[in-house]
């Protein structure tokens, strides 16, 4: 390994088979820790002083980023190219976009140095059976809130220390990327709740339509980018309004955090609510549009009118919990 770092040519490591549906840095951690080495550690002696884990890898990967990984791991550039989210999600987003910070129906993991604000969602059982534990892609898709395998609730945290789950944190001493970078528990052991079969049709029904062709479940004369634009709608409707109609627990509170950063638990109580919206409009959502309010917007139109220097008003329970939520994500901490 050391002579590897100190060439300016990469050398060939002994990388572990890339699995079908397994996202880049699932891969390249089992990679490192399979030879005995840090993560970092690895990547450096593939793309030098570049630091893939500042950033998120598995949602795109420039091009001489790729070709150099390809060169290193002797795997085709377009095998890998795939196992990114940019590929995953072609039908919807175009390969020209540019987003700056979080992309639309990507979890966000949110970064500062190798740290995360949020977890790499997983599913402990599919971890558990795995003959080679790795993560998977579609569990970073936003809409994704259950396993549906095991019908329960994606989990992004350390059941035992609360940290949300960053693989790219652990190191040789680890073992493998089943541990908790933080406390070391097992996460194939964390115990996951049951997923409102709602919310996993919802899901079901995303990833039909995100498929498309032949018997895709998209509407006529819609196309996928109109059908999840609806779907936003819905999702993002007031929180008031979706547990009034829902039978949703009233004390179980929204973060007001974008959908691609709210956690697992939050995201699957708006994707029940999505599947209600779509049975009661026989799966027809034309003309489905409420404009989308950003927690941030928000924020702002409550603020307004707010005299400087006046003393504060009393806050609602749900903003002071929502403050909360937002907290413990620049925390690095899970919640519920
Ligand atoms: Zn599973
Ligand atoms: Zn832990």
């Amino acid at each position: 390994m050391r002579r590897a770092l100190d060439s300016e040519t990469p050398c060939k490591l002994p990388f572990r088979p890339l699995i079908q549906g397994e996202p880049l840095s699932s891969w390249l951690i089992r990679s490192a820790l399979a030879c005995g080495c840090d993560p970092l550690i690895l990547c450096t002696s593939i793309w030098g002083a570049w630091r893939p884990w500042t950033r998120d890898i598995d949602r795109s990967l420039a091009q001489v980023r790729i070709q150099t990984l390809s060169e290193a791991s002797g795997i085709d550039a377009q095998r890998l190219r795939a196992s990114t989210l940019q590929q995953t999600l072609a039908n919807l987003i175009p390969s020209d976009a540019s987003f700056a910070g979080c992309w639309p129906w990507v979890v966000a993991r949110g970064s500062r140095n190798r740290r995360s604000h949020g977890g790499f969602p997983f599913c402990p059982h599919c971890l558990a059976q795995d003959a080679r534990p790795h993560l998977r892609l579609s569990w970073r898709l936003a809409w994704h809130v259950g396993c549906e395998h095991h019908g329960i609730c994606l989990l992004d945290f350390c059941a035992r220390c609360g940290a949300v789950v960053s693989p790219q944190m652990l190191t040789a001493s680890s073992g493998d990327i089943t541990a908790c970078w933080r406390c070391g528990a097992d996460l194939r052991e964390s115990r996951g709740c049951t997923c409102d079969p709602k919310a996993l049709a919802a899901q079901g029904l995303a990833d039909a339509v995100l498929a498309g062709g032949p018997g895709s479940a998209l509407p006529p004369e819609m196309s996928t980018s109109e059908w999840f634009s609806a779907v936003r709608s819905v999702i993002s409707e007031r929180w008031a309004a979706i547990t009034a109609t829902s039978g949703i627990e009233p004390a179980s509170f929204a973060s007001g955090l974008r959908f691609e950063l709210q956690s697992v638990c939050e995201r699957h109580l708006r994707m029940r609510y999505l599947q209600e919206v779509i049975e009661a409009r026989n799966g027809d959502l034309r003309g489905v549009g409420v404009k989308y309010v950003s927690g941030v917007q928000r924020k702002r139109r409550a603020r307004r009118g707010v005299k400087r220097g006046s003393p504060p008003r009393p806050r609602s329970k749900a903003a002071v919990m929502a403050d909360w939520a937002r907290l413990l994500r620049r925390m690095g901490q899970g919640y519920q």
